[in-house]
């Protein structure tokens, strides 16, 4: 099978973007799963600090090691936000593929300090693992927020994403372009999307070169992530979109079964909610450059 890093390569030739969901249980990782492999695109899922916590870095390694090895299935997994390096090198032992060390809360210099740090270590742990580094503000939390931060003051320079990734050495790089985590309610409704700021990510592309990840894609307008793909990003990162299908799933559910106790008669409907949302986003990303110039 494939490395990650080749898939990431291949990616970028083609001019398509590997999708990354977050997963809390067994029901997310088993709708992303099987709506990738229904579309056969490679998957990147992820475990952020709070989601590792619930399902156990060993159990979240165990899983998605078991879908990869029974199915010869490229999935892979990433320990997303990682703000500490003794959490990075825990997810890293467990067999994580890929981890986002995130100190951008902290001043440039800071963040390049211990983001260079974090590479070093855990290439030493692992020579293949990949590693991420961020910066700008792209806000916390992939849930519903009722007001928009102020994006435009933490969006990412050329000049600085340049920097940060020559003196790291960071294999990709979240910059913040017009993303955030979460979603706003009108975002729910759909009345609303985000917007992305396109040349920004042409011009960081151009100047950082490697490989660029786009965080907190849920809710953003789809001719905007084709523009996004196509000007340099090759992974994206949904979460909030799968957890509001995991939860409308759910209530569905419940509602249309009220004295049903058996969970696998009850869940599978939560299942196909999210991979309704996991297989629009995968269809979206891997479409490749001739196909969006053509639509
Ligand atoms: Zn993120």
């Amino acid at each position: 099978m494939d490395t990650l890093l080749n898939i990431l390569l291949q990616a970028e030739t083609k001019g398509v973007a590997i999708g990354h969901f977050n997963f809390s249980d067994f029901l997310m990782l088993k709708a992303i799963f099987e709506a990738a492999r229904d579309l056969r695109v490679p998957v990147v899922v992820g475990a952020s600090e709070g989601e590792r916590k619930f399902i156990g870095v060993h159990q979240a390694a165990a899983m998605v090691r078991s879908f990869r090895e029974q199915f010869d299935f490229p999935i892979f997994l990433n320990a997303d936000h990682t703000h500490s390096l003794p959490g990075a090198m825990e997810a890293a032992e467990a067999g994580f593929d890929w981890i986002v060390f995130d100190a951008s809360a902290l001043p440039f210099e800071e963040n390049v300090r211990q983001t260079k740090a974090a590479v070093q270590v855990l290439k030493s742990l692992r020579p293949e693992i990949l590693v991420e580094g961020e910066i700008g503000d792209i806000g916390t939390g992939s849930e519903i927020h009722d007001v928009a931060p102020d994006l435009q003051r933490g969006l990412t320079t050329p000049a600085e994403a340049r920097q940060f990734v020559e003196e790291t050495e960071v294999d990709t790089l979240a910059p913040a372009v017009g993303n955030m985590h979460g979603m706003l309610k009108s975002m729910i409704a759909g009345t609303a999307k985000k917007r992305l700021d396109i040349e920004r990510i042409r011009a960081i592309k151009k100047e950082a070169r490697g490989f660029m990840t786009l965080h907190g894609a849920s809710g953003t307008d789809d001719g905007d992530l084709r523009e996004a793909i196509t000007a340099g990003i090759t992974t994206v990162h949904i979460n909030t979109e799968a957890r509001v299908a995991w939860r409308r799933g759910l209530d569905g559910a419940l509602a249309k079964q009220p004295n049903q106790v058996v969970p696998y008669k009850l869940l599978p409907p939560v299942i196909d909610s999210i991979k309704q949302v996991v297989a629009a986003r995968l269809a979206l990303f891997s479409q490749g450059r001739r196909a969006r110039s053509a639509s």
